[in-house]
């Protein structure tokens, strides 16, 4: 791939809230385009195929990664299979947006090794226990899955220097405005007032 200087990263631990922070931005920044990811994980209830993923057979996940179609991908919690197109990535940074990639810290890694000029952006929870609270809190994980994660969280938290800014989610709101910021794009209005 070529440089992408419009490509921002954001990694984080689990349920830290980029999820969060990226659908706020997709909703109030149109000149953001938030990439959608392909996954095998299985829907939850609301979400839309093509809108917050591309659900993927096993199969078809298998021929997107034989077929070099994936910019990074990565089994993320030990359990599903996520990726990044390719194609779409690059048909909006040549459309001239700017492009956000929510993804794991493993895909970040090889996200940097690909396009080492995208920026890379680690947002971090106010504290452990917060995040801890957060991640029980949202009540879509069976106990089992909610130990795996935060396991998990531990060590991407250490990870944290590895990254050119680090943004704290203290404030949904707040930390997308910064994000946008350091995407080089005006934040709206209420972060001046
Ligand atoms: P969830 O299943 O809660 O939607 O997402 C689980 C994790 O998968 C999140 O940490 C999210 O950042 C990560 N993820 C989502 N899309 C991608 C992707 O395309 N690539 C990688 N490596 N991770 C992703």
């Amino acid at each position: 791939m070529s440089k992408k200087p419009g490509l921002t990263v954001l990694a984080g631990p689990t349920a830290v809230g980029k999820g969060t922070v990226s659908t706020y931005i997709r909703d109030n920044y149109p000149e953001v385009w938030l990439s959608v990811s392909a996954t095998t994980r299985a829907p939850r209830p609301g979400e839309v195929d093509g809108v917050h993923y591309f659900f993927k057979s096993t199969e078809e996940f298998e021929r997107l990664i034989a077929e070099g179609e994936l910019l990074e991908w990565a089994v993320v919690h030990g359990q599903n299979t996520y990726g990044t197109l390719k194609r779409t990535v690059n048909e909006a940074i040549e459309d001239g947006r700017s492009v956000l990639l929510e993804i794991d810290l493993q895909g970040a890694r090889q996200v940097k090794e690909a396009v080492p000029d995208a920026k890379f952006v680690f947002l971090a929870p106010p504290t452990w226990d917060e995040m801890v609270r957060r991640l029980v809190g949202r009540g879509t994980e069976t106990p089992e899955e909610q130990q795996r994660r935060l396991e998990t969280a531990k060590l991407e938290l250490a990870a944290e220097p590895e990254f050119d800014h680090t943004v704290i989610n203290d404030d949904v709101r707040r930390a997308a405005d910064e994000l946008v910021s350091l995407m080089g794009l005006t934040p709206h209005a209420h972060l001046q007032e």
